[in-house]
């Protein structure tokens, strides 16, 4: 039988539980969008266009552009995405405040841009290309099969970064963003015969600890494959009972449920 597919997201959701990798991946059951979700898509495709008709820029103007640039694509992603955050029941004042806290992740990342803009005398143009990533790029491993995808690669003076965004409210590079960093590593590698230099996180949340990255090592590659490996081989059934509910504090929280909650639990009580 071929192997599946597999993605950062998919090993993740198998470590934390193997009935929700279970439904989700094997059942291809739907999963709902959550205001979190929903949040990082805006700020993800924010930041991809940003780059994408970049404005003309001349040395006297070029702060307040980008700052316009940068607030004109969010107000149009917001406005568009508003009456989905009031599905999902955010009451206005919530989502008011969850503006402003979008808001200032962004002004985060165009402050550090700013600031790499005007770290040398190049034409501010020129400047602007240069430091424009390849973004949201696919990568697919027929070898080990698994696929990923990465926000952004940056490349300087023939330094290679893979960099990804995080909304999230922790700024700590936990063992999970190290498996997924250390595939896309290795996705990279397999792709381009070169391994990048160091691969890391931008937490948009936090101003003391924004950037997080970490050398590639053969110990963090070794660590993807053998990560990989055992998922392939700990997933080849295709049987429910083959991959146990994991009780615990995933299932159910103060503001929140496990999309499957409901099928768990009644599947159980039914057994
Ligand atoms: S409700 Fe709990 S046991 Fe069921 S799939 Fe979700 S995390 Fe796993």
């Amino acid at each position: 039988m071929p192997r599946r597919i597999e993605s950062p997201s998919s090993i993740l959701s198998y470590k934390q539980c193997p009935r929700k990798y279970y439904y989700q991946y094997i059942e291809h059951r739907q999963t709902k969008s959550n205001i979190h979700t929903l949040r990082g898509n805006i700020v993800h495709d924010v930041l991809d266009r940003f780059f994408v008709q970049p404005p003309t820029l001349d040395n006297d103007t070029y702060m307040e552009k980008c700052v316009t640039h940068l607030r004109t694509l969010f107000e149009n992603e917001w406005s568009w995405q508003k009456a989905n955050f009031l599905k999902m029941g955010m009451h206005p004042a919530a989502l008011q405040t969850f503006y402003v806290e979008t808001l200032g992740m962004l002004s985060l990342w165009l402050e550090k841009f700013l600031t790499k803009l005007t770290a040398t005398t190049e034409p501010i143009n020129d400047r602007f290309r240069a430091l424009t990533p390849l973004r949201e790029q696919e990568f697919v491993s027929p070898v080990h099969a698994v696929k990923g995808y990465v926000d952004v690669i940056e490349q300087e003076n023939d330094v290679v970064r893979v960099m990804d965004y995080k909304t999230s409210s922790k700024a700590e590079l936990t063992d999970e963003y190290r498996l997924q960093l250390g595939i896309y590593a290795l996705l990279y590698h397999e792709k381009n015969g070169a391994v990048p230099d160091s691969v890391g996180i931008y937490f948009l949340k936090h101003a003391d600890h924004y950037e997080k990255t970490m050398v590639v090592t053969d110990e963090l590659l070794q660590e993807a494959r053998f990560a990989i490996e055992t998922h392939h081989l700990s997933t080849v059934s295709d049987r429910i009972g083959d991959y146990p509910q994991k009780i615990g504090p995933l299932c159910k929280w103060s503001t929140g449920q496990c999309d499957f909650y409901d099928l768990c639990f009644t599947q159980k009580k039914l057994s």
